[in-house]
């Protein structure tokens, strides 16, 4: 079996190879699981992102979007490299504000706001990507509210043809009315342009939903209304495994490589051929309208792209540490390492999913002292990981992990790059375990801070 060693930048290598054995030092001071946040990183992905949009002279306006991981010094740490943050509830928009982000570089692009929301929203100058006809008309009811002379900037969410079955943002049928109607209230709203988000990380519908877009911004400049900007959401894609040894597993995986005997029927795109940055450079390239490339159509209008990366921006700045409670041997010579944890801090089983990255074993055991590697009965083994729970889907892989050697009581269990919407998304305090905790750690390894609360890492 191919194995699925994860990609690691060299700062998480740094602290999984200290000798001093540093990760069981901190497991031990703060218990498993232990999410372990590297912020610097994520200054490290937006360089990269905001660099590819350069090299193409295309303005970019980049929005962290916040849902990917609820870890505070990620949103400082976007906060502290000056790019806006993309928010999609009360929570979200006072953790930003809370970290010192101007309320100009906010953007909310979620679907439904409730109306304390928007009117937070409205007083720090954010910018609101309306989902709705009736978003909109909700919107301008609170112009009652309004200081006089303020304008709230929108843009429009725009649901584009191919993407018909979707609930969010506006039906092209919808799309004249909205144009006519913010036209009609330009007192109130200061209209800055379109704004898209796609499921799938393919940049071909992508291009297809820009191109549908430039038809409207020639709509709103006939209504007088000019765009600065064509916001085109999340989905960049980011690698986890490299794209050889992922393409290998998947050609050779069946139902024998886990232990429910099932393949899931689908996977985030772990060892992708395309990372952001030549992603980028694709969308830019592509042919778009009217025979430019979208890159020449937004030199040549001066309008800017919008993003919200969430996942690209998170791209290894965390890690997921759990400690092996017990390992038992199961009769047909496997065996299944229960984690002091739950699947819930590592969702992916929850999505009928797997995440296919090999965890990484980090030995309890005392060099030259009863090395229990060296046994026998401690050769290699495959084994699948499991919760602390009684559920019986709280299964951390069903994969069947090939180990050179048996993983050991008190070994840990490292995942790496589980910021990305995996190690916290569905955390809870089932059996009224107390929550997982968070910390982040500096780019030279010297400073651990708590990362639990809010404000605690600014
Ligand atoms: C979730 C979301 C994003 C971020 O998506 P990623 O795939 O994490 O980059 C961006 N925009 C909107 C509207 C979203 O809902």
């Amino acid at each position: 079996m191919p194995a699925l060693l994860p990609v690691l930048d060299p700062a998480v290598h740094r602290l999984l190879s200290d000798d001093g054995n540093r990760l069981a030092t901190l497991t031990n001071q703060y218990g498993s699981p232990l999410n372990i946040v590297f912020p610097h990183i994520l200054g490290q992905n937006l360089a990269r992102i905001a660099n590819a949009f350069d090299r193409h002279a295309v303005k970019s306006n980049i929005f962290y979007a916040a849902k990917v991981n609820k870890s505070h010094s990620l949103i400082s740490a976007a906060v502290s490299c000056g790019i806006g943050v993309d928010v999609s509830s009360l929570f979200e928009l006072e953790d930003a504000l809370v970290s010192g982000c101007d309320g100009s570089l906010i953007c909310a692009s979620g679907p439904a706001k409730p109306t304390d929301f928007h009117q937070k929203l409205i007083d720090v100058g954010a910018l609101i990507s309306i989902d709705s006809l009736e978003e909109l008309y909700d919107l301008v009811a609170l112009t009652g509210n309004w200081e006089q002379g303020h304008r709230t900037r929108i843009l429009l969410r725009y649901r584009p043809i191919n993407a018909s079955a979707s609930r969010f943002g506006l039906a092209p049928e919808d799309m004249p009315e909205a144009l006519r109607f913010v036209a009609q209230h330009s007192g109130d709203l200061a209209f800055e342009g379109f704004h898209f988000h796609l499921g799938g990380y393919a940049h071909e519908n992508r291009v297809q939903a820009f191109c549908e877009i430039t038809e409207w911004v020639r709509v709103a400049a006939d209504l007088g209304l000019s765009v600065s900007m064509i916001d085109i959401g999340g989905g960049l894609p980011v690698r986890y495994v490299e794209p050889d040894s992922y393409a290998a597993f998947l050609a050779v995986q069946n139902g024998d490589h886990y232990r429910n005997g099932i393949v899931p029927r689908s996977f985030y795109p772990y060892g992708g051929a395309v990372d952001a940055t030549e992603w980028i450079d694709r969308f830019l390239l592509a042919v778009g309208p009217e025979d430019m490339t979208v890159g020449q159509y937004l030199r040549a209008t001066g309008i800017a792209i919008g993003l919200e990366p969430g996942r690209s921006l998170a791209d290894q700045t965390a890690i997921s540490v759990f400690r092996i409670t017990r390992t038992k041997n199961l009769p047909d010579g496997t065996c299944v390492l229960f984690a002091e944890g739950s699947s819930f801090s590592a969702c992916e089983t929850w999505f009928a999913s797997e995440f296919l990255v090999d965890p990484i074993l980090i030995s309890a055991a005392v060099p030259g002292q009863d090395n229990a590697g060296e046994k026998p009965e401690n050769g290699p083994v495959r084994a699948y990981v499991a919760g602390h729970s009684c559920l019986d889907e709280d299964i951390i892989s069903n994969r069947l992990i090939s180990f050179t050697t048996k993983p050991q009581k008190g070994d840990l269990l490292v995942y790496g790059n589980t910021a990305g919407y995996q190690m916290d998304l569905l955390e809870n305090e089932f059996h009224r375990v107390p929550m997982p905790r968070r910390i982040s750690i500096s780019a030279d390894l010297a400073t651990v801070q708590p990362d639990d609360q809010k404000g605690t890492s600014r």
